[in-house]
């Protein structure tokens, strides 16, 4: 378990921790780390300047959807600022590493899980930066259903009106939540134009693909905060989760933790998308 490839952040690691532990603590919430596992490997390889979590000056990143903890602490691990022994504890008695993310982890710059939280908090950071002349950026991962939270859109109207153009909302848009696709329950249809609308600049990405995502994060805005729309798939990865409903809860069984295993060895070569 947790096996380190010191230095090398890639689509396969992050897979095969996310599955690992999830398999190990006998968890849920799979398909909802496995949907941003590849955004993850962009940012914490390509984008953010985090090399040093106490560094003032560092960049921020608040995974609002926090019910995917899980991929930040792999993540995590691969980048070297948690530690195996600190990731084997996942779900465990005592441990930092809870289903959603605790303050006090190197790598957690805020306690989230109660959704519609993470992006106001992101602002207010954003805001700091930008007051105190720093050049240091801020990103907020959000879920598409978090949209449905009217604090979201109190936050998306606070950040354009500072012109908070060193803040980045990314949405996983999986099109999913907990129990069922967004269309049944609050559609998130025009969700780029709604948030085009706030003032908002406003890119879509292929989510599964780390040198597209790269790319459009590293886009600096004039004047506007940016959000990106990430196009993905839950359980991206694993053919029998991927875009199913059930698999936002459910722990993996035996012979379905063997074949996930398999399934995910294509992102050893590269694979995006
Ligand atoms: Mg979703």
């Amino acid at each position: 378990m947790a096996k380190k490839i010191s230095n090398v952040i890639n689509s396969y690691d992050i897979r095969r921790l996310i599955l690992e532990q999830s398999y190990r603590a006998h968890v849920g919430h799979i398909g909802c780390c496995l949907s941003i596992a590849d955004i993850l490997v962009s940012l914490y390889d390509k984008v953010l300047k985090l090399e040093n979590f106490s560094d003032p000056l560092r960049d921020r990143f608040v995974l609002s959807k926090g019910h995917a903890a899980l991929a930040l602490f792999s993540i995590l691990f691969l980048k070297g600022m948690i530690t195996a022994e600190q990731l084997s504890s996942f779900h465990g008695d005592n441990s930092y590493l809870g289903v959603h993310p605790e303050y006090g982890l190197p790598g957690v710059e805020l306690a989230t899980g109660s959704l519609g939280q993470g992006l106001s908090s992101g602002a207010g950071m954003a805001l700091a930066a930008k007051l105190k002349k720093e050049k240091w950026r801020t990103f907020v991962l959000l879920s598409d259903a978090e949209c449905n939270e009217g604090s979201v859109w109190e936050a998306a109207a606070f950040s354009s009106q500072h012109q908070l153009s060193n803040l980045t909302a990314i949405i996983d848009f999986n099109k999913q939540q907990g129990f069922g696709y967004t269309k049944d329950v609050i559609s998130t249809r025009q969700l780029g134009q709604k948030w085009k609308a706030f003032g908002w600049q406003v890119d879509e990405v292929d989510g599964h693909n780390p040198t597209a995502v790269t790319k459009v994060l590293n886009s600096p805005t004039k004047n506007k905060p940016h959000l990106v729309l990430a196009h993905t798939s839950l359980g991206k990865g694993v053919s029998f989760m991927e875009r199913l409903v059930d698999w936002h809860y459910l722990p993996l069984g035996q012979e379905q933790y063997t074949q996930a295993l398999q399934e995910i060895e294509v992102f050893k070569n590269g694979k995006q998308s």
